[in-house]
C-alpha cells in the first residue's frame, strides 16, 4: 500500500471507472448507489476539499459525492453523470461549494485568484499546508478563495489537524523510545528508570490532548511495566 500523506497528498484517479456495458455512464444515482466506493477510494477516503478523513466525521454515511463542476450550472449539464467529475466530499464542503464557479479562465478551475483547485490534476500541497498548531496556510491563490467560502479554517477542521499533528509527533516519540524500552528491558540502554518513568509521563501528555490513543500506546505501556 503506497503511504498516505498527512495532509492534501496527491490523488490518482483509475483508469477507468465502471460504465454500462455499452460504455456508457450510470445516471449518477445508480452509481452513487452502486459504484461510489470507486470514487471514494480514489479521494483516499477523505473530502478533497477540507481533507478531512470520512473516519475524522464520523463515517462514511455522511460524507456525500461532489459534482466537482457544477452541474446545475449549463456548460457543465453534460458532466452529470460523469464519474471523473465526482469527488469525496464533506457536507459542510459540498453544500458551501454548491454552484459556485468563479474562475476567469475558459476552461481552468481557476484564474489563480479564484476558483477551485482539481485535486486531481493539481497539487493541493502546493496550495495549502498546516502549521503544528493544526492552522491552515494558504500558501498561494485560489488557495485564500477556497479557504473562506468553504470555511476551511472553522474549529471543527482545525481540531481534526491538530489531531493528525499530535498522532504524528507521538508515533515519532514511540518509534524513538521503543529502541530504548527494548534495550532497558535486556538491562542496557541510556535510560535509568527514572528517566523511562518521566519519558511514560510525557506520554501521557500526548494522551491527554489526543483525548484518545489506541494501539499504539498499549503496546508501549506494557512494554514499559515489563522494562520496570
Ligand atoms: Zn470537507
Amino acid at each position: 500500500m503506497s503511504k498516505v500523506s498527512e495532509f492534501f497528498g496527491p490523488l490518482k484517479r483509475r483508469p477507468k471507472y465502471t460504465t454500462k456495458p455499452d460504455g456508457t455512464f450510470y445516471s449518477f444515482t445508480y452509481f452513487r448507489e452502486n459504484f461510489r466506493a470507486e470514487i471514494v477510494e480514489d479521494c483516499q477516503y477523505r473530502c478533497v476539499y477540507c481533507d478531512c478523513h470520512e473516519a475524522e466525521m464520523g463515517g462514511n454515511e455522511v460524507m456525500e459525492l461532489d459534482h466537482f463542476r457544477p452541474w446545475s450550472r449549463p456548460e457543465f449539464a453534460g458532466l452529470k453523470n460523469d464519474p471523473n467529475n465526482l469527488n469525496h466530499g464533506c457536507p459542510r464542503c459540498n453544500r458551501l461549494k454548491g454552484p459556485h464557479w468563479p474562475s476567469t479562465k475558459a476552461g481552468s478551475p481557476h484564474d489563480s485568484k479564484v476558483g477551485f483547485v482539481d485535486p486531481f490534476n493539481e497539487k493541493r500541497a502546493d496550495y495549502f499546508s498546516v502549521n503544528d498548531d493544526g492552522t491552515l496556510v494558504c500558501r498561494q491563490d485560489p488557495g485564500r478563495y477556497i479557504a473562506d467560502l468553504l470555511q476551511l479554517h472553522r474549529p471543527l477542521l482545525q481540531r481534526l489537524r491538530l489531531r493528525r499533528v499530535l498522532r504524528r509527533a507521538v508515533n515519532t516519540y514511540i518509534a524513538k523510545m521503543l529502541p530504548e524500552i527494548e534495550a532497558a528491558k535486556a538491562g542496557g540502554g541510556t535510560l535509568t528508570r527514572e528517566q523511562l518513568a518521566a519519558e511514560w509521563l510525557k506520554l501521557k501528555d500526548y494522551q491527554r490532548l489526543l483525548d484518545l490513543c489506541d494501539a499504539p500506546l498499549k503496546e508501549l505501556k506494557t512494554l514499559l511495566s515489563a522494562a520496570a
